[in-house]
């Protein structure tokens, strides 16, 4: 769990001019499938040995000049309430300003360390003039210029210093259970059904961590931990930015899950958002299980209605057809418990290894009925294969021409893999090494 850094401060005093410099300039890149916020505003940083988020609050406010304060003051709650130490840029050109006081003053107001850093200083004279910003009742100033980078080593330097210790979290074997999607699908109902659910036992994690909230979940004699990421934005009643906010909390909790729980509503359509999250869930390699809420909506329930629904997603999201779906109502509890029973098998699952002396020999099968094509007037060729690693599972294959193994084949040996043994809901990575 890393430390997160947020930037605030009025318009146009170079917040993302810092938080580019923060992140460097690769991470600002646009992702253009995914929408791009996210990458823009939210990204890791390192210094000395310490790596941290930082979040650049400033995309966030609107345009129109007289909801501007009101902006402000959002951004600044946010800030408080998500991050370790909050770096509150002003302007050295541009001096200070009314919208600077009303900061200020939200920042004193609270204990997280704050920063004051009066940025565009890019030569001495306007690096002197910096101390008029003392004027807004803080300890400390570190004049920076985003642009050529003066200052920001000792910016840094002081930053990390304040920066909370790295809690050695213990590690525990308790698998983790994330509950994500969008806004209203319905994640908290599930958990509140889950948690209310006579079958499991419940023990509230105390102090948990800034994202979620986590409950010890105790079902059929085996616990896991259930990652709530909705529960907190709705406890803590504080207006934000819905859609940036459960986005950076749903990529930290899949980041730490053992398995994620997409959670869909029936009764609107499968989007972008819900493909983002289950791409990035691959990405990381965890336990995926879809879980389809809202049943009791859905008319019409014959017999081939969930089947329609499961090609329907499945043709949104191509080569996920590993992924279990359950269609559950979390308002009336209808096969709430099954869902744990899935992710339950997904775990296992992810744990399950193939022996070496058996994955060469389904290989030399797989190769028999589907012969690898010929590149560079030779014969393509896997030599052997070995499982290298488990939960996530890793499978390592030798082979003369790696580079010219066809995308197809490639697939046609995962299809294969997961036909012969199924790691039903978890992604399989597959390397070909020279040899
Ligand atoms: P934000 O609205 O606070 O995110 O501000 P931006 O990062 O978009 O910067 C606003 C303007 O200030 C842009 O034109 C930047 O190029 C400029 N700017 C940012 N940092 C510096 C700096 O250190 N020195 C100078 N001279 N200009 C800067
Ligand atoms: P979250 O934002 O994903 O945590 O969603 P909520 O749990 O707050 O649910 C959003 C809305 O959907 C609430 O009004 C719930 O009462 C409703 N809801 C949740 N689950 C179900 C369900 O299974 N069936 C029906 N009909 N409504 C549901």
């Amino acid at each position: 769990m890393l430390p997160v850094v947020s930037i605030v401060g009025r318009p146009n005093v170079g917040k993302s001019t810092i938080f580019n410099r923060l992140i460097g300039s690769r991470k600002a890149i646009v992702d253009d499938e995914y929408g791009v916020t996210r990458d823009r505003h939210y990204g890791e940083s390192f210094w000395n040995g310490r790596r941290f988020n930082v979040i650049d609050t400033g995309g966030y406010l609107p345009d129109a000049t007289d909801v501007v304060v009101e902006g402000i003051r959002e951004q600044v709650h946010i800030a408080i309430a998500e991050s370790d130490v909050i770096l509150f840029v002003v302007d050295t050109e541009g001096g200070i300003t009314s919208l600077d006081k009303a900061v200020a003053e939200l920042l004193r107001k609270q204990d997280k360390p704050v920063l004051l850093v009066p940025n565009k200083a890019d030569n001495d004279e306007r690096t002197l003039n910096a101390t008029e910003f003392y004027e807004l009742g803080f300890e400390e100033l570190y004049p920076i210029s985003a642009v050529n980078g003066r200052g920001t080593g000792d910016l840094l330097d002081e930053l990390v210093s304040r920066l909370p210790e790295e809690k050695e979290v213990p590690e525990t074997t308790t698998p983790k259970l994330a509950v994500v999607g969008r806004p209203n699908v319905g994640k908290s109902s599930f958990v509140n059904a889950l948690l209310n659910h006579e079958r499991c036992i419940v023990t509230d994690i105390p102090g948990t961590t800034r994202d979620s909230i986590n409950s010890k979940l105790t079902y059929e004699g085996k616990d896991y931990i259930l990652v709530d990421t909705a529960g907190l934005r709705k406890k803590r009643k504080v207006k934000e930015n819905v859609e940036f906010y459960s986005t950076v909390r749903t990529d930290r909790a899949i980041k730490e899950c053992d398995v994620a729980i997409l959670m869909l509503d029936a009764m609107r359509g499968f989007e972008a958002q819900d493909k983002h999250i289950l791409r990035e869930a691959e990405k990381y390699n965890k336990g995926i299980v879809i879980v389809l809420n809202k049943w009791d909506l859905v008319p019409d329930k014959d017999t081939n209605i969930h089947k329609e629904f499961e090609e329907y997603i499945y043709s949104r999201a191509p080569m996920m057809e590993y992924v279990p779906i359950v269609s559950i109502s979390a308002l009336s509890g209808q096969r709430i418990h099954k869902v744990i029973t899935v992710a339950d098998r997904v775990l296992e699952e992810r744990k399950k290894k193939i022996s070496t002396p058996e994955l060469n020999d389904f290989i030399g099968r797989i190769l028999k009925e589907k012969p690898l094509p010929i590149r560079r007037r030779v014969p393509l060729k896997i030599k052997y294969g070995t499982q290298v690693k488990t939960s996530p599972p890793v499978f390592k294959f030798f082979m003369n021409i790696p580079e010219e193994l066809p995308a197809n084949y490639r697939r046609y040996i995962e299809n294969k893999i997961r036909e012969e043994y199924g790691f039903e809901g978890v992604p399989i990575t597959m390397t070909f090494k020279k040899k």
